[in-house]
């Protein structure tokens, strides 16, 4: 029993059929909101009922897209631990920090949840091939769930991208494509090699679905702190599909009367300085983004000039009572270390530019040491090797004082 109405246009409105492959609004070239019939999904599941199930995205059935459960194409992805970082936090100055550790999922981050789902759908709809552009990790994810469902895969990445996420994705058997250019190079290629290879193109909110997928952090954020929210979520922001995912599961536990209070979390959009699009906007009171020229940042999954969803990123960070933030780039690799040394998580650069941000907001007053924060950490540090700290202490296994080398 599909619980999926219809695709509704997030800029102009305009009703897409939920039957058939769709890409943009067909009109204004905009992301398709899924709708849901939430007063059935209701009559039929009630929060409790949630308890025995599989510990996965898929737990959610009814308030995702697909037809069929026949139609998952699933490499065991979710539940993402939730843990509170005593450490850190107090470091922070903050009584409750919890991270969401989603470096966990199937190849190393939460790209994995989206890539589930538009790669389960697009089974559903009987697309015979797939392409994305990447940043680094959604095309290392695609490639793994294409290699799963049997789909040929076409990744196009900027020729800097981090040497992991080009690897990995070769590995998975995707044609792998390094393009002398940004992530919306690699878009507009892509676009052509849909119009002339016949691609489906699974870009960030370019198809309906990837968008559902990363909706699952926050149901499975409500769910483990037993439906009461938290104050604050700290997200890297690029092209937004999970903050604005989060955002939508918020509002759809809403609607369903399955939050505890009606309060929701400030949601934080955290940029590098080199690539804050976002918080540019936000500053100005603009609705959409203006394009950063020679965008810059090690933090590749941020490294995004323009999101096509900007305006969806900007509500929603509103809509929260919350803000977009720039953290300076010489403070990456410092909280990198500072995070997995004090909790023992992998924490990738695109969260640590979150840390450096939270410090900033904390020291001026805008979060609170009260405030129960989240972090989201996205992805691996080990699939940056280019960041990792190279000062292991070489030893002569000869030389008879050895130890004193340690000192
Ligand atoms: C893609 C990516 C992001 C940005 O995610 P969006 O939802 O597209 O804004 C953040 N961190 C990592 C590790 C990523 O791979
Ligand atoms: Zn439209």
């Amino acid at each position: 029993m599909p619980f999926i109405e219809k695709l509704e246009c997030a800029l102009c409105g305009l009703e897409h059929n939920a039957e058939g492959v769709q890409g943009l609004c067909q009109s204004c070239a905009r992301p398709l909101w899924v709708k849901y019939d939430l007063a059935s999904v209701g009559a039929s599941l009630k929060r409790d009922d949630l308890k025995g199930r599989p510990e996965s995205i898929w737990r959610y059935f009814e308030l995702l897209p697909l037809r069929s459960r026949e139609s998952i194409v699933s490499l065991g992805e979710g539940v993402t631990p939730l843990f509170q970082a005593k450490r850190l936090g107090r470091y922070l100055g903050l009584n409750e920090l919890w991270i969401k550790d989603e470096s966990r999922l199937p190849t190393g981050s939460f790209k994995a949840r989206g890539m589930a789902m538009a790669i389960s759908k697009a089974n559903e709809l009987g697309v015979k091939s797939v392409a994305v552009p990447t940043a680094g990790n959604a095309g290392g994810a695609l490639s793994a769930y294409a290699a799963r469902a049997g789909l040929p895969a076409h990744v196009l990445m900027p020729y800097d991208t981090p040497i992991v996420n080009q690897r990995e994705a070769s590995l998975l058997g995707a044609k792998t494509v390094l393009i002398e250019g940004l992530i919306d190079d690699c878009g507009r290629m892509v676009k052509e090699g849909a119009a002339h290879l016949g691609w489906f193109d699974v870009s960030t909110l370019k198809e309906p679905y990837r968008i559902e997928g990363k909706k699952t952090m926050g149901l499975e954020l409500a769910e483990q702190f037993d439906w009461s929210l938290p104050d604050v979520v700290l997200y890297p922001t690029g092209g937004g599909t999970g903050l604005i995912g989060m955002w939508k599961a918020f509002a759809e536990l809403n609607e369903l009367g399955w939050l505890n209070s009606a309060n929701r979390p400030r949601m934080v959009a955290c940029q590098a300085e080199g690539c804050d699009p976002i918080v540019r906007a936000f500053e100005s009171g603009a609705r959409h983004a203006a394009r950063v020229p020679n965008a810059t940042t090690q933090a590749a999954g941020i490294r995004v000039p323009a999101a096509v969803g900007d305006f969806m990123i900007l509500d929603a960070i509103r809509e929260s009572q919350g803000l977009a933030v720039r953290a300076p780039e010489k403070d990456i690799q410092p909280w990198m270390e500072r995070a997995s040394c004090l909790e023992g998580v992998s924490l990738c650069p695109e969260s640590a530019i979150c840390l450096a941000a939270a410090s900033q907001l904390l020291s001026d007053g805008t979060i609170s040491k009260s405030d129960r924060v989240v972090l989201f950490n996205t992805g691996a540090a080990q699939k940056y090797v280019e960041l990792l700290p190279k000062n292991p202490v070489r030893v002569d296994p000869s030389d008879g004082e050895w130890w004193k080398r340690l000192g």
